[in-house]
């Protein structure tokens, strides 16, 4: 059967693209199984040079068909940070709690309608050879001030979805993979995997 890698280290993300490709006609492997220790360094401005980055490089390094994302958090009370430094927002040894803990200080004062935000995914699938393609998801909410939630990971406790009256780490896994924005950039990326994984048309 023919492998794909899944290149990320983010165990949060690994164990929802395991759920996520899961139906996919492919081998899932992942950085360990393949012995790959190294982190590519990010150094794009946007999420699409990121995942592009990550994709392209590993699948490189690897000689597999490789499956990259960036993704992160967009506050428009704060001018879309901490977008594409989600991960680093809090500096560079911090955790969750930590990274949380500055958002909600950075939000100090500011009131609930005017605490909207959104996740945003690009995924980027790439070839050994050096093609590539991409499709993005996003979901919207609002930040919260008090964290909820022990599912997810990253700032899913203060992401709160009005609609479903439930902060992201209060749905159990299953309701976020049908609904997250990595969700729905999976979804979009999956027939075009397919057609270049089986050489099968993307649609029909
Ligand atoms: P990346 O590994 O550079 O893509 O970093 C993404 C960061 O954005 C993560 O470390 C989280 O802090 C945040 N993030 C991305 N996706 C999610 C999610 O589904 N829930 C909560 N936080 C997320």
């Amino acid at each position: 059967m023919i492998r794909l890698l899944v290149a990320t280290h983010n165990r949060g993300k690994l164990r929802e693209y395991k759920e996520l490709l899961h139906d996919l006609p492919v081998e899932l492997v992942y950085l360990d199984d393949v012995g790959i220790t190294q982190q590519v360094e990010e150094t794009g401005n946007t999420f699409l040079e990121n995942a592009l980055q990550k994709a392209l490089n590993y699948a490189r390094i690897s000689g597999l068909v490789t499956l990259a994302d960036d993704s992160g958090l967009e506050v428009d009370a704060l001018g879309g940070a901490p977008g594409v430094y989600s991960s680093r927002y809090a500096g560079p040894n911090a955790s969750d709690r930590d990274r949380i803990e500055k958002l909600l200080r950075d939000l100090q004062g500011v009131p609930r309608e005017r605490r909207t935000a959104r996740f945003r995914c690009v995924i980027a699938v790439a070839t050994p050879e050096g093609e590539a393609c991409t499709t993005q998801g996003t979901v919207e909410g609002l930040i919260v001030d008090t964290p909820r939630g022990e599912h997810g990971f990253g700032y899913d406790p203060v992401f709160y979805l009005p609609g479903r009256g439930r902060t992201m780490a209060e749905l159990p896994p299953e309701e976020k993979n049908r609904i997250s924005h990595r969700a729905r950039a999976a979804q979009a990326i999956k027939p075009l995997l397919r057609c270049w994984l089986t050489g099968r048309p993307a649609r029909g």
